[in-house]
């Protein structure tokens, strides 16, 4: 009999300690924890105090050594390369071993940061594994992001090594990793010693700089079938660090712990996923991503099971390629994003019904809000469950979503469903004060933070405090900001209305509008600039940035143009904006704030609202004017 999700969930908030206990009894520990929850320093909240494990033993060890050595761990697909390779758990060990102890030749040491720039290969888990066993805490970048966004990176965390591939493929398009290494070391104030290439063959005329680079097969040759014992990691210790936007102008590092992460990672495979020992996992996720984290690397293999590494897009080689994949491994639970659907929905449905996806049961979506034609359709197209669920790089797994491993509740269009174990969330108004159901309101989540939540932010425990805690303190009260917009429904249903910050969401992935902002910005003929977030048909958002020139400026289609070539180049193609317009003033109020709301409207041709508090009404008549000679790229 399936636990019922009321009984479960109240357990987990009324008893926290004995809820999550049952859990961490599920892995393996060197030494049993002190404590459950230690939140005498709220909202620094630490899981499992005194406890003693270690990740990649969890993930790896465990299984490999155990009678599971023999099955696939890692199912690797490449449409960009052609390639394909399955790795079993011994196999994952005997490398993860191997170049754990090519980072300890190297002096990577406990509590030492490693950053990884890799596309999508099962080298990559591989090093992030390496890290893990060794206590070093790794910092994936996302192999998309520019040498600038990686350089910043490396500047916030210092590693003491990097590793990455000679390169990427997207759509065909070969992506020199190597060389963008290269550009990110130059331009960064912090010199890192060494570097490891994963040379796929895929980049010709990539340099290497004598005494800091190395090459990974040759790493591993040096050392031979090494073994090195899995550290002690107190569970208290950061894992890893992940760069996320918000509302400053440079992202922030999400620092992770250990045992709680290990701890609600595993509890959410089977009870939030439903997966059992037999099941396959896909995450078509990038590394580079929380998902990724969680859900290609830690959480299947934590739980034993297979994950699939994709290396390529939804349509290409055609738009029945992952079909076709979870056909030929018989995938039984797959998790993807929204935005890749609204693509897939384009095509005609038989890319998906040549197939035979008997061995599917859930299709789980997250990242950006699932609109209800999205969901009828992939729903009627897959014939499986269609799961919305709605977490954060801060929260580390879903927050609110249904449970496929207890008694599901009944589905509900545009809502993820409800709290997932041990998160407490409410919806308030600007005093932090709850609103009554069907009222929209800022999410918040009550202390304590379940395990698997962000410990604090990279270097400083003030950002932490002040981004996340701060925003109702004036009336006494601990709760923490999603950032979001929702609404909860008579039944404890949550519907998400997108952000209530400055921070966007292109086809899943969080933008910081005042990062754009401060690269335009920093071109010497821009006077100012406002970005923002509009409506997009397969995006669900894109980026329209709005830019006032100085005077005497030349305002040309080349200086457009290098404007835009600047955004890809200091954040990474993800951030290329729909629509870059030159305007003669931006519409604000007659306190000077730009009026971001007023902007979005005219985009998205609705009603603009009200203006009683404009400077100058006819910003809005000429940014009119502006959108229609570019075609109304961005109609909503
Ligand atoms: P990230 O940290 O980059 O994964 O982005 C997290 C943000 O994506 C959240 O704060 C939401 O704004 C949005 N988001 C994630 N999942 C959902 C969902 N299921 N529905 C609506 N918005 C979502």
């Amino acid at each position: 009999m399936a636990y019922r999700y009321e009984e479960l969930y109240r357990l987990s908030i009324e008893d926290p300690e004995r809820f999550w206990a049952a859990e961490a009894e599920k892995l393996h520990w060197f030494k049993r924890w002190d404590k459950v929850l230690d939140d005498s320093r709220a909202p620094f909240f630490r899981w499992f105090p005194g406890g003693e494990t270690n990740l990649c033993y969890n993930a790896v060890d465990r299984h490999a050594l155990g009678p599971r050595g023999d099955k696939p761990a890692i199912i690797w697909e490449s449409p960009e390369t052609g390639g394909s390779r399955i790795v079993t758990f011994l196999e994952l060990y005997e490398l993860v071993n191997r170049f754990a102890a090519v980072l300890k030749a190297r002096g990577v040491n406990k509590g030492d940061r490693v950053l990884i720039y890799m596309p999508m290969v099962p080298e990559a888990l591989v090093a992030v594994l390496a890290c893990a066993r060794i206590g070093a805490i790794h910092s994936v970048v996302f192999a998309g992001f520019s040498y600038e966004a990686l350089a910043d990176r490396i500047d916030d965390c210092s590693p003491k090594l990097v590793v990455c591939a000679d390169g990427g493929v997207r759509k065909g398009k070969p992506i020199p990793l190597k060389k963008i290494v290269d550009r990110a070391l130059e331009q960064a104030r912090v010199k890192v010693p060494q570097v490891i290439v994963f040379d796929r063959g895929l980049e010709r005329d990539w340099r290497t700089t004598p005494g800091r680079d190395s090459s990974w097969e040759e790493e591993l040759e040096r050392v031979g079938e090494a073994r090195v014992e899995p550290e002690r990691m107190l569970s208290t210790d950061p894992s890893y660090i992940l760069y996320t936007s918000g509302t400053t102008a440079k992202p922030k590092g999400v620092v992770r712990d250990t045992g709680g992460y290990m701890v609600a990672l595993h509890a959410s495979m089977w009870q939030i996923y439903g997966c059992g020992p037999e099941d396959i996992y896909w995450s078509t996720s990038d590394i580079g991503w929380v998902v990724g984290h969680s859900y290609i690397i830690y959480g299947p293999l934590l739980f034993g099971i297979p994950t699939v590494v994709y290396e390529g897009t939804p349509d290409s080689p055609n738009p029945g390629i992952w079909w076709e994949i979870v056909e030929k491994h018989k995938v039984t639970v797959m998790f993807s994003a929204p935005t890749a659907l609204r693509m897939l929905r384009k095509f005609p449905a038989h890319w998906i019904e040549a197939h035979d996806l008997s061995s599917l049961r859930y299709l789980f979506l997250a990242g950006e809000p699932l609109d209800e034609p999205t969901y009828h359709w992939a729903h009627e197209t897959l014939k499986k469950p269609v799961i919305d669920h709605y977490w954060q790089t801060e929260s580390g797994w879903p927050m609110i979503t249904n449970h496929m491993g207890l008694e599901p509740l009944p589905i509900k269009p545009g809502s993820p469903t409800r709290e997932a174990m041990g998160w407490k969330l409410e919806v308030v108004d600007e005093q932090g004060e709850p609103v009554p159901p069907g009222t929209r309101g800022y999410l918040v989540a009550l202390p304590p933070l379940p395990p698997g939540a962000l410990m604090t932010v990279w270097g400083s425990d003030e950002k932490y405090l002040e981004s996340y805690w701060s925003r109702f303190k004036p009336h006494g009260k601990l709760l923490y900001l999603t950032g979001d917009y929702a609404i909860k429904d008579e039944d404890g249903y949550y519907r998400l209305l997108g952000r209530a910050d400055e921070v966007i969401n292109v086809a899943g992935h969080r933008l910081g509008t005042r990062e754009v902002e401060e690269v335009i910005s920093s071109h010497p003929q821009v006077a100012e600039a406002s970005a923002i977030g509009v409506a997009d048909e397969v995006k669900g958002e894109a980026l329209a940035v709005f830019v006032v020139l100085k005077k005497g400026a030349d305002e040309s289609e080349a200086l457009r143009q290098e404007l835009i070539g600047l955004i890809r180049e200091k954040i990474g193609p993800i951030a290329t904006p729909k629509v870059l317009n030159v305007v003669s003033q931006l519409p604000k109020t007659r306190s000077g704030k730009v009026m971001r709301r007023v902007l979005r409207a005219i985009c998205e041709e609705r009603e603009l609202g009200d203006l009683s508090t404009i400077e100058d009404g006819a910003s809005v008549e000429e940014i009119r004017r502006a959108l229609e000679a570019l075609g109304r790229p961005v109609k909503g």
